[in-house]
């Protein structure tokens, strides 16, 4: 595998108005007015590794907020998100496609740590409901914020707490919903079938631009309906049963029925792609070390639109001329930029010394 491009053959979907560089090299492309970026920060799935981090992505668009936000945050996806160059206090906006730990693993760094780098505004997450209470969004974020009370009380006094707060915004999980319209931008959340209720896809648009991200799912009609136009659709995609059970050293009928239960494989992404006619399909989720040759080969089949297999780090540019796929390159050991916030700093009472500190703390 190449890091450096995108594995796909066809990279470039209409006329681009700016020649866009080879590699997006992060931070050195100010995103234009009009236009969305899409950053892969995890292509991958429970297995997280240097060449795939779980489940992430980032959206930013241009308006002049320059607002971003964050899509599924799993394990390995903030290490890939601290190296793109966008201000930490802008972290406040989180959909969870579903609560599957390889789409959340990285959710107490993102509370905790980024708070204690700079972010001042609660994270507003949103999420499915459920149809048991304790399985929905918020009891999530409740038992996720109690589980924090050590690190969010040790630095009082220190920094600004406030950045650890967490805001539910629960959605529907049985139908399509209109879930956040701010700043130019509308996102809307629709059910898919993965596993239990709960687990939903999201459709974002701006400036007459639609991106589709399914989340984890069975191939849905949801989807097909959201994604009509959409100028990007990413697409869950699992290897073959064949080539996954393999990969795994796992029997294939009992890969099989795993997949057929939760998940969508090349043949049926294909057949999804041929229903929606996105302008450029993206797979995610995706274990890409057995390769994607028979993966193209298998969504080749039903559908002839460019189709690009996410690697960690594949950056889509879309405007109304051309949506362009590329590899981006981070700077390894990028500095923290701060941004504007909504709120003030404001510091807490800090804690008092425990009284046994005295004698064992050395006066130097
Ligand atoms: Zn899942
Ligand atoms: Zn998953």
């Amino acid at each position: 595998m190449d890091d450096a491009r995108p594995l796909t053959d066809r990279p470039v979907v209409g006329t681009p108005s700016v020649s866009y560089g080879d590699v997006y090299v992060a931070g050195s492309e100010p995103l234009p007015e009009g236009e969305m970026r899409v950053t892969i920060i995890g292509s991958g799935d429970p297995w997280p590794r240097k060449s795939q981090a779980s489940g992430s992505l980032v959206i930013e668009v241009g308006n002049p907020e320059r607002d971003f936000f964050l899509f599924d945050i799993g394990s390995g996806a903030l290490m890939n998100f601290t190296g793109l160059h966008l201000p930490v206090t802008g972290t406040s906006k989180v959909f969870l496609s579903h609560l599957h730990a390889d789409h959340i693993g990285d959710m107490p760094g993102l509370l905790g740590s980024l708070a204690k780098i700079g972010r001042i505004d609660p994270v507003e997450i949103w999420g499915g409901g459920s149809d048991e209470p304790e399985l929905g969004l918020a009891a999530f974020v409740d038992h996720m914020t109690k589980a924090l009370a050590w690190d969010t009380r040790s630095f009082r006094g220190l920094k600004a707490t406030s950045g650890t707060a967490a805001i539910p915004h629960e959605l529907p999980y049985d139908r399509p919903d209109t879930v956040y319209q701010r700043n130019g931008v509308t996102i809307s959340s629709f059910p898919v079938i993965h596993a239990l209720n709960g687990a939903v896809g999201y459709k974002i648009e701006y400036a007459g631009l639609k991106v589709v991200f399914s989340g984890d799912t069975r191939p849905c009609r949801y989807v097909v309906e959201a994604a009509q136009g959409a100028d990007l659709l990413i697409h869950e995609c699992f290897q073959s049963p064949r080539v996954a059970a393999r990969a795994m050293g796992l029997d294939e009928a009992v890969v099989a029925k795993l997949l057929k239960a939760a998940h969508t494989v090349p043949d049926q992404a294909g057949k999804v792609f041929a229903m929606a006619e996105p302008r450029m399909a993206a797979l995610w989720h995706l274990d890409l070390r057995p390769g994607v040759d028979a993966v193209f080969e298998d969504i080749s089949a039903h559908h002839s639109g460019s189709v690009v297999a996410s690697q960690d780090l594949t950056v889509y540019n879309i405007t109304p001329e051309a949506v362009v796929a590329r590899q981006a390159q981070l700077d390894p050991a990028a500095p923290v930029i701060h941004g504007p916030s909504e709120l003030e700093p404001h510091l807490d009472e800090p804690n008092p010394a425990p009284s046994w500190w005295a004698n064992a703390l050395l006066d130097m």
